[in-house]
């Protein structure tokens, strides 16, 4: 299955936690080997995370993924990915 940005940004919190089909986690692990935008928000989104995690904070879901897709909007507005970058 062919899968683009958008479908990375939609199951990442899913990709992170562990709880994704393993098919499609296949799928976004291919896709990220050749997308510099998703493997830099899977990065700092994974820190997001992290830093949740450790301080035990969970009351602020909502918020955050707000700000985080505000984020991808952003990024998204930036500029095409340039998915083709190696082949
Ligand atoms: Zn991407």
């Amino acid at each position: 299955m062919r899968i683009d940005c958008k479908h990375v940004w939609e199951h990442i919190s899913a990709y992170i936690d562990g709880e994704i089909d393993p098919v499609l986690r296949a799928d976004i692990d291919k896709h990220l080997e050749t997308c510099e935008i998703c493997s830099a928000v899977l990065d700092s989104t994974r820190n997001v995370v992290v830093l949740i995690a450790d301080d035990r904070v969970f009351d602020l879901p909502a918020g955050l993924s707000e700000r985080l897709h505000k984020r991808l909007d952003e990024e998204m507005s930036a500029g095409p990915p340039r998915e083709s970058l190696t082949e």
